[in-house]
């Protein structure tokens, strides 16, 4: 083989290598894309359950007809059993700061409930109440951001579009104390 064959079976090779490097990348990029909006969604779909599920408890434990021998520690059991603030350190890594703004709001009112719940008070108590409609409040703001961010498009579409009202006004339980008269 003479020089300048040897040259050009060269340059081909160098070219089929670029070529090679370049398509692996450009794939590589792309799915690396889609598994960090994977990524995203999972974080956020297992801080939300873990959320629900200190919720659940705590909504269990308030339950008129139920008696609660230690409502603190119960109270205490039904937030750290759930393992929600475990399930937030991979929403802090993954997710925008809007989510996780929305999701420190969410933890800060469920700490609320959670005082509410240790100190007694039953679903049908204004006690309960104040601390409900704030978390249920903050709850929807995460669940629409996350939509809006993490969803399909026609979900985006819907966040967009969700611009539900304050459902204290709604509330008999709230709406009872706020009619009462002063004395
Ligand atoms: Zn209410």
């Amino acid at each position: 083989m003479n020089i300048t064959a040897l040259t050009s079976t060269a340059v081909g090779a160098i070219f089929a290598l670029v070529g090679t490097i370049i398509a692996y990348f450009v794939t590589d990029r792309g799915g690396r894309r889609r598994q960090s909006l994977t990524d995203q969604r999972q974080s956020y779909l297992d801080f939300a359950r873990a959320v629900e599920a200190a919720f659940g408890a705590l909504r269990r434990m308030c339950e008129p007809d139920r008696h609660v021998d230690n409502p603190r520690l119960t109270a205490h059991e039904a937030v750290s059993e759930s393992h929600v603030y475990v399930k937030r350190q991979p929403l802090l890594l993954l997710n925008s700061g809007a989510i996780n703004r929305h999701a420190a709001d969410v933890l800060r009112c469920l700490s609320d409930l959670k005082r509410a719940a240790g100190g007694g008070a039953k679903l049908d108590t204004v006690a309960y109440h104040r601390a409900f409609h704030p978390f249920a409040e903050a709850r929807r703001h995460l669940r629409r951001a996350a939509r809006l961010e993490l969803g399909a498009p026609e979900t985006r579409k819907e966040a967009a579009e969700d611009v539900q009202g304050d459902r204290v006004a709604e509330c008999p339980v709230c709406r009872a104390e706020t009619d009462k008269p002063t004395v």
